[in-house]
């Protein structure tokens, strides 16, 4: 974190809190709700909330808000975990709002007793039409006028099981000509007899969100409680609940979510991809997921400073997703290794050099001396790229074509001499000479060439099959197109190359390890991979092809 970094809102409020004295400490937490995978939106959260901690000699917890039991589940409760580990931060406290249901209970039965709570008949319906507009006063529910004991029984009864869903409602009484509608006696309890995925069947009532969430930060004594702006209004209530329970008193504050170009980030949305086999789980390499962006090669590194550098805002925006792709080319340029492999082969045939022959090039890691060397196997038949190859030169080309010399990067300079094509007129062979005073590192030829190339060693090299992505969604913001955001999905957001050739060092790669393909992109090994038939994602092109500057070139 540098130094001269102007403090965001947040960070100014917690200096203010600290220099004031109203805490000694402070306590975040990151909540999320357990019904589905986290994505780059949840990044930024979780790198501010933990940020925050890690930055100011505070704590984070990791808090599942597990309040809805019918869409909740321990898989999303463990790939959280996963992720949120991965993204490299480590929580305080791993805890669940459901530990706190006895708790919530009693903190209700306490409004009840204090006459700001009661039990109410009313049908959802109903409810919603007496709660009035913002323009039009509401109107008290026939109900609202129970007595103590009434109420204390009927939650009770609720508790109980004496009900069926929808039948009764436990209710804050508060004002139903309040200007904000979330002050209109908002519901507390409703009754679901459905099994939860921790508590079981201990429970047919359930908190709303509005009564769990700032309860549970006050439990947990979360000094600073960040959320998104879509909560503003939540917040009068929020300060309501805890006023009236006396209990310790958390603040909200709230935070512009991140909204991401050619993507779509609300869980219920990504459910309905998975769900409807648009792809191929949440952990699809095209998915805005913490799980699909690490599989297909993104570093924690990257998202971290991809959420760094779109800060702390109070407005919300549209980032690009350029930006993300910037910061993953920024850290992969740092530590990705440099190997060779060829995506859509073709032979090259050395005619003067010796068949048979192997030599052990040696050729750089990465982009300086710090990464070491590794050996490559250089022989008189190798795999070139087909596009890196013309049968007649274009004007400016520095590649292949009969006449033309070019490096084959780590090797020598070859000449091309001519190519043969199959019975459908492809090109299958390329036939060259080599120099060979021209060898890497030990030129004493004088010659300079244009053009350097990649390539392997036909001998030497593995078949890998390779996974090409693009944007999963055609439109800018799919989610405000007309229609269904689905009408949106890029079909051809995935392209499949059985047949690549990689080099013979990658049969060490591993699932953690990040690689750069030379001129073709950062790449890494998918979870599908197997020691018979490597599969490897490309994480992205070495340029962006998409930006304006990129297009005209
Ligand atoms: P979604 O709308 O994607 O379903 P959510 O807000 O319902 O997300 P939660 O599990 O409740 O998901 O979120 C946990 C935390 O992450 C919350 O504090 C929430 O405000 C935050 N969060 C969710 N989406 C974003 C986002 N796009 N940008 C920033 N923070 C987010
Ligand atoms: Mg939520």
């Amino acid at each position: 974190m540098s130094e001269e970094k102007s403090l965001n809102f947040i960070e100014e409020i917690v200096e203010a809190d600290l220099a004031s004295g109203k805490y000694q400490t402070i306590l975040t937490r990151f909540p999320p709700e357990p019904n589905g995978y986290l994505h780059i939106g949840h990044a930024k959260s979780i790198c501010l909330n933990f940020g925050l901690g890690l930055k100011y000699g505070g704590k984070t917890n990791l808090r599942f808000d597990d309040t809805n039991p019918t869409k909740e589940e321990v898989e999303y409760v463990d790939s959280i975990k996963e992720d949120v580990q991965w993204l490299g931060f480590s929580w305080a406290n791993e805890l669940y709002a459901s530990d706190y249901f006895e708790q919530l209970y009693l903190f209700a039965v306490d409004l009840i007793k204090k006459e700001l709570a009661y039990v109410d008949d009313l049908s959802a319906e109903e409810i919603a039409t007496l709660k009035g507009t913002p323009t039009v006063s509401g109107m008290d529910s026939p109900h609202r006028t129970r007595t103590v004991e009434e109420n204390l029984q009927l939650f009770a009864d609720m508790r109980a099981g004496k009900y069926t869903d929808g039948e009764k409602v436990l209710r804050a009484k508060i004002d139903m000509s309040a200007s904000n509608m979330h002050m209109r006696d908002p519901l507390l309890y409703r009754i679901k007899h459905a099994h939860h995925h921790r508590t079981g069947d201990a429970w047919c009532i359930y908190p709303m969100y509005d009564f769990a969430h700032g309860q549970s930060d006050s439990i947990e004594n979360i000094t600073h409680s960040i959320c998104t702006l879509e909560f503003i209004p939540h917040r009068e209530l929020y300060d309501w609940l805890i006023e009236k329970l006396d209990i310790f008193p958390s603040k909200q504050y709230e935070f512009a979510r991140l909204n991401m170009t050619y993507t779509v980030m609300s869980k219920r949305k990504l459910l309905q991809l998975v769900t409807e086999g648009h792809v191929q789980g949440w952990d699809d390499p095209r998915m805005p997921t913490i799980s699909g962006m690490r599989r297909r090669g993104f570093t924690a590194e990257s998202i971290r400073s991809f959420c760094d550098k779109i800060g702390v805002a109070k407005r919300e925006n549209m980032i690009d997703f350029s930006l993300l792709e910037f910061c993953l080319r920024e850290d992969l340029n740092k530590s990705a290794l440099r190997v060779m492999g060829v995506l859509d082969p073709v032979k090259l045939i050395i005619t003067n050099y010796p068949e048979g022959q192997t030599e052990e090039l040696v050729s750089e890691n990465g982009p300086d001396e710090a990464y070491g060397t590794r050996i490559v196997p250089f022989s008189n038949t190798l795999w070139v790229e087909r596009d890196d190859f013309m049968e007649v030169a274009a004007k400016k080309w520095f590649r292949l074509a009969p006449g033309a010399t070019v490096r084959l990067k780590s090797a020598y300079i070859v000449r091309c001499d001519g190519f043969t094509k199959d019975a459908d007129g492809i090109v299958n062979e390329i036939h060259c000479s080599y120099l060979p005073e021209t060898k890497s590192g030990h030129d004493t030829s004088g010659m300079s060439v244009k053009g350097t190339i990649h390539w392997v060693s036909v001998e030497h090299a593995l078949p890998a099959e390779v996974r090409l992505y693009e944007r999963l969604f055609k439109a800018e913001n799919p989610s405000t197109e007309e229609g269904d955001f689905k009408e949106y999905i890029n079909e051809d957001s995935l392209t499949i190359i059985p047949n690549a050739r990689v080099e013979r060092s990658l049969a060490r790669a591993t699932i953690e390890s990040r690689y750069q393909f030379l001129r073709k992109g950062y790449f890494c090994l998918d979870k599908e991979s197997t020691p018979e038939k490597m599969v490897f994602n490309r994480t992205v092109t070495l340029k962006d092809a998409w930006s304006k500057t990129a297009n005209k070139a």
